[in-house]
Order: C-alpha cells, then sequence, then structure tokens
C-alpha cells in the first residue's frame, strides 16, 4: 500500500461527466488498496472567467478580494468530486487550502507556501477517507487572509502535498500522455520520455515546456518528490520526474527506473518558447557602469530578464550596444522606464522587438560531451535559419531566432539530436494542461 498524491489539471474537470471520470480513477487507486489525496484545479477555464468578471466590476481589483474570488473556482471542483466519489459508495472529504494547512506569505496573487500542516488531512486519511483538496490556494497566518499561488499553481499545491505527507508519488494529470523530447503540437515527431531527470525539467519548463509548472518542479526537487506526469484521458504511463540521486531506491517501486542510463541520448529535449521579447539599447557609452545602471531601471521596472548580449563598441565612437530578453508582458514597463532615464544613462536610443522565438535544447549529458552547440548550429545553417542570440548553462543551450522560424527550427533540431519518434505523436484536442 502507497501513498498517492493526484492533481487533476482544468481541463480534467471540465463538466459533470469529466469529473465523474476522474472519481471513476481516484476510487480505482483507492480499490487497489492505497491512500488517496488529491489536489483539484478550477473546472475548465473558471479562473480565466473569474478574472474577467472582476475585470468587468473594476479596472484593477483588489488583490485580496481577487484572491477570495479566484480560489472559489477550486472549492466548486473540490465539492463536487467529493460528491461523485460519496455515490459510488466511497468516503471522501474535501478540504480547502487552508483547512489543508497550505500556509503561505502574504503574497496576494502569487504566495509562496513557507509550511504545511496538513493534521487534518492526516485524519481523514487514518479514518479511511479519500482527501480532496483545493490546489491554487493557502492561508497566511499575519493578515489572517487567503492567499493563490499564480496560475498553475495548483501543480504546486499537488507537490506540496506529497512532500509533507511522505507520499510515495505525486501524479499530475493533464491532457497530455506525458512529458515529451518536444512540444507535439510544434514537433509532430515528438517522443513521450520514460523518464527525465528534475533538473532537465526544470530546464526544460524554465524554457517554455507548458506540461509542468516550474514552481512545482523547483518544489519537487528541493524536497525529493517523485512526479508522474500523465494523461487523465488513457491508462498508459506517463512520464517520471525523478532527482538523480533517489534512482536506485525508487527503482524497486518502479521498474522503468532501473538499468544503465549511460546509453541514453546528450539531449533529451527541445524546448520553444514565443513569450519573450527582445530590447536593444543603442548607443551605449563604453564606461564602467552603465550597465550596472541600465540593468537596476530594468529591474525596478518588475522585468524578469533572460538573455544580455553585448556587442564589442565601435573604437571610433566609443559606444556599443545592449539587447537583452525579457517577457513580452514586462516589456512596456521596461521600455517606459529606460526611456524616462536616457539623458542621465546617455544611450542613444531603444528598439522594441517582439517577434523574437526562443529555442533550447536540455540535457544531463551535455556536461560530459563536447559539440553540441556545433550540432545544433549544423542544424540551424542547414534550415536556413539564422542565430540572434545566444546562450549557455551547464546542461542547456538557448539561441534566440525570429519567431516564425520556431518552428521549423525545432523540427530541424529535434530530428538532428536523434530525438524523433517512428510515428506521430497523439495529440489530444485540449489546452495541454
Ligand atoms: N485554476 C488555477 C489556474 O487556472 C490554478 C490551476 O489550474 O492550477 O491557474
Ligand atoms: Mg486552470
Amino acid at each position: 500500500m502507497a501513498l498517492i498524491v493526484q492533481k487533476y489539471g482544468g481541463s480534467s474537470v471540465a463538466d459533470a461527466e469529466s469529473i465523474k471520470r476522474v472519481a471513476k480513477r481516484i476510487v480505482d487507486t483507492r480499490r487497489a488498496g492505497h491512500d488517496v489525496v488529491v489536489a483539484v484545479s478550477a473546472m475548465g477555464d473558471t479562473t480565466d472567467e473569474l478574472l474577467e468578471l472582476a475585470s468587468e466590476v473594476a479596472p484593477i481589483p483588489a488583490p485580496r478580494e481577487l484572491d477570495m474570488l479566484l480560489s472559489s473556482g477550486e472549492r466548486i471542483s473540490m465539492a463536487l468530486l467529493a460528491m461523485a466519489i460519496h455515490s459510488m459508495g466511497f468516503e471522501a472529504r474535501s478540504f480547502t487550502g487552508s483547512q489543508a494547512g497550505m500556509i503561505t506569505d502574504a503574497h496576494h496573487g502569487a504566495a509562496r507556501i513557507v509550511d504545511v500542516t496538513p493534521i487534518r488531512l492526516r485524519e481523514a486519511l487514518d479514518e479511511g477517507a479519500i482527501v480532496i483538496v483545493a490546489g491554487f490556494q493557502g492561508f497566511n497566518r499575519d493578515t489572517r487572509d487567503i492567499t493563490t499561488l499564480g496560475r498553475g499553481g495548483s501543480d504546486t499545491t499537488a507537490v506540496a502535498l506529497a512532500a509533507a505527507l511522505d507520499a510515495d508519488v505525486c501524479e499530475i494529470y493533464s491532457d497530455v500522455d506525458g512529458i515529451f523530447t518536444a512540444d507535439p503540437r510544434v514537433v509532430p515527431k515528438a517522443r513521450k520520455l520514460e523518464v527525465i531527470s528534475s533538473e532537465e525539467m526544470l530546464e526544460l519548463a524554465a524554457n517554455g515546456a507548458k506540461v509542468l509548472y516550474i514552481r512545482a518542479v523547483e518544489y519537487a526537487r528541493r524536497h525529493g518528490v517523485l512526479i508522474h506526469a500523465r494523461s487523465t484521458f488513457s491508462s498508459t504511463e506517463g512520464t517520471l520526474v525523478v532527482d538523480e540521486a533517489r534512482r536506485e531506491e525508487l527503482s524497486t517501486l518502479f521498474p522503468q527506473l532501473q538499468g544503465d542510463h549511460m546509453e541514453e541520448p546528450v539531449v533529451a529535449g527541445v524546448a520553444t518558447d514565443l513569450s519573450q521579447a527582445k530590447i536593444t539599447i543603442l548607443g551605449v557609452p563604453d564606461i564602467p557602469g552603465k550597465a550596472a545602471e541600465i540593468f537596476k531601471i530594468v529591474a525596478k521596472s518588475g522585468a524578469n530578464v533572460d538573455m544580455i548580449v553585448q556587442n564589442i563598441s565601435a573604437a571610433t565612437t566609443g559606444r556599443t550596444d545592449i539587447s537583452f530578453t525579457l517577457p513580452k508582458s514586462d516589456a512596456a514597463l521596461a521600455l517606459r522606464a529606460l526611456a524616462a532615464e536616457q539623458d542621465d544613462v546617455g544611450f542613444e536610443s531603444l528598439v522594441h522587438d517582439d517577434q523574437i522565438g526562443k529555442l533550447s535544447v536540455v540535457g544531463a549529458g551535455m556536461r560530459s560531451n563536447s559539440g553540441v552547440s556545433a550540432t545544433l548550429f549544423d542544424a540551424l545553417s542547414a534550415a536556413g535559419i539564422n542565430i540572434e542570440m545566444i546562450s549557455t548553462s551547464e546542461i542547456r543551450i538557448s539561441v534566440v531566432l525570429r519567431g516564425d522560424d520556431l518552428a521549423e527550427a525545432a523540427r530541424a533540431v529535434h530530428t538532428a539530436f536523434g530525438l524523433d519518434g517512428e510515428v506521430d505523436a497523439t495529440v489530444y484536442a485540449g489546452t495541454g494542461r
């Protein structure tokens, strides 16, 4: 008997029929003799609809009230799910985030979990009940207010519950079969991975892969939680996201973790991201302190800078250009902040480009293999695609390209690293969540 945490995303509980299907899946797990704790998202597009409604009554809704509103979405699905399980003859009890002991900081709309005290959940489990917890929400002890964890926060709820309850596995259900070597909607030959290391998953999630939320993967990595990403719409095994250090120990429970991993491909996957923009600052005086001034201004605007490139300065002018990427949604504020300080910093002009795409190849094998960048650049050159920026980490290489070239680039690179599967991947209609 194991303790299994399951998370069901909005697309898995979109209507009454789906809720009953999920209830059956939960009951089957219980019947197999396991203790089950479920974190559930709001039904379908409920969160978007509530946000829309809020914006209709107030241009900038009060953050406290917005969290009160949004957290209600998950209360609806948790109660309906518990009812559906009851009607199948099983004991189920639903809990809000605060009842479940999900303690967060006070940051409305993007709260961080600081502690989990699942006392009531343990009691319910001891009494033989299936436990259902509203995802995406918590409670702050100082303000005594309800908080939400940010979009997609139910993944984090599930992982945090798994860590606090010392669960054997945290199963994250969505409408895709698992983690793929690339987004199957972009690269039809993408293959489902049986296993991926949590450090590789973290890089993929940080660079555009949407199947798991980065904060949940971070939390899992920090607390050694084993994630199993799988589909509500099929019974096939999904992908295990595992901390390399725990691989041996877990392989008794999960045979797919056994064996020799030396033969694994150097690149685990290709991530694509169309959500970034590029700002170029032209004619920056090439003297000490200018980069510091610029990025202080950008940071103060709240923008989250990703890649940075500085050109060699032209000897004749003593000036240089600096380009950086940031989320499209942060660009307007960053541009305004920079323009306001133009005279002080002394640069010549600003260029904004929101037609870029970012492609990243990720693989722990890069540590011990040379030639990964050469293969990447070769594949892009053969496809006639121009590279605008490059950045690397220990296990990742990212390039910025024209957004229009991104899909073609991803397919070419996927092939070049030998990742193509024999058949096209199954893509279910849906959001990928
Ligand atoms: N319902 C929330 C959202 O749509 C949380 C989640 O789905 O994980 O962002
Ligand atoms: Mg949702």
